[in-house]
């Protein structure tokens, strides 16, 4: 059984076949990069419409499965933006009405931990969802996955691009961050704010901005925004398996690729007798292969949409999907 699966919420299209046994036959991505500033919906979609087609062949191609031998086509339903969501969808019916496959909509951040849990070989871990939008505590109870904790403002990676955009630098900000954190030592205080399970971003920047104007050098500035935010998210990370008495966790979203966020997150669950995982980078940033694993997974379990219901849903809340085969 082999399924394709479309991811688009943001500015990553891609395409991934994957079997039920979670390999991963092909996949195709690429990734919409703003000329400047951040990342405009529209254009984000363009480029998708623009690119998901070949994306589609190349990832069909890579996996030498021919479109008859699909079970079924997934695609990301929400949360995301609606231009975006709204390209890869119509992608999704399109094929699924021409090789007159099922549909299977898919939540992107139970994609996110679904891949991550088959990956592990971990039955029930907690994700830390720390992506460009996205920035959540996530685990599985009584048949959902709940959001513990998460941004009551911003998402962890949309604050790195604007910081390091504010600094002079380009999207993504992020990775630079990380490159230039490496080369910093000295510590500058910066907002630590922690509420519960939640955290929040937003007054850091305004700190960080205001050190750099008094001389701070970006090394110095991009170390202490990682330690304080990766800080933030490790403690929240750490509440929430103390509440829900777990030992493990798995990493999903692009900041989830950086080390010292990994490096902490292992210190913490090693130190609680547990153990965390990263999924490699291609696999832990917005991916299809995500989408058609946790299509599979849907699809097994009897979930298909029919293409005229099949709306997208930019605000899909992860805690009101259904993940039928998690039960028992
Ligand atoms: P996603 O939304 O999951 O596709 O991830 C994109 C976000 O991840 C962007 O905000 C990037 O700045 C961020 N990102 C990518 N790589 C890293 C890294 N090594 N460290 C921190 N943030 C990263
Ligand atoms: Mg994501």
């Amino acid at each position: 059984m082999v399924i394709l699966g479309i991811e688009s919420t943001a500015h990553t299209a891609s395409v991934g076949v994957v079997d039920d046994q979670a390999r991963i036959l092909g996949m195709a991505s690429d990734m919409y990069r703003p000329p400047s500033g951040g990342i405009h919906p529209r254009e984000a979609a363009n480029h998708h419409v623009e690119l998901l087609p070949g994306l589609v062949t190349k990832a069909l191609q890579d996996s030498h499965v021919d479109p008859a031998e699909l079970e079924a086509v997934a695609f990301a339903q929400g949360p995301g933006l609606g231009p975006c969501l709204r390209a890869g969808a119509t992608v999704a019916r399109t094929l699924a009405l021409m090789w007159d496959k099922p549909l299977v909509p898919v939540n992107h951040c139970v994609a996110h931990v679904e891949i991550a849990r088959v990956l592990s070989g971990m039955d029930d871990p907690m994700l830390l969802y720390a992506s460009g939008g996205n920035t959540q505590v996530i685990a599985y109870g009584s048949g959902r996955y709940r959001v513990l904790g998460e941004t009551l403002d911003v998402g962890i990676g949309n604050f790195l691009d604007k910081l390091w955009i504010a600094l002079g630098g380009t999207f993504p900000g992020g990775p630079a961050i990380e490159a230039h954190a490496q080369r910093g030592s000295r510590l500058w205080t910066l907002p630590y704010s922690v509420h519960g399970m939640d955290v929040a971003f937003s007054g850091m920047l305004t700190a960080a901005l205001a050190y750099r104007a008094k001389g701070a050098t970006l090394e110095d500035l991009a170390y202490s925004v990682e330690v304080t935010a990766y800080s933030m998210l490790t403690e929240i990370t750490e509440r929430a398996l103390a509440h829900r008495r777990r030992t493990d966790v798995v990493l999903g979203g692009g900041v989830a690729c950086n080390a010292r966020l990994q490096g902490m997150v292992r210190a913490m669950t090693e130190g609680r007798g547990g153990r965390s995982f990263a999924p490699p980078r291609a696999l832990c940033v917005d991916n299809g292969a995500m989408i058609a694993w946790t299509g599979h997974l849907a699809y097994s379990a009897g979930r298909v949409v029919a293409v005229e219901r099949s709306a997208v849903e930019p605000r899909q809340r992860t805690d009101l999907v259904a993940t039928p085969w998690r039960a028992g």
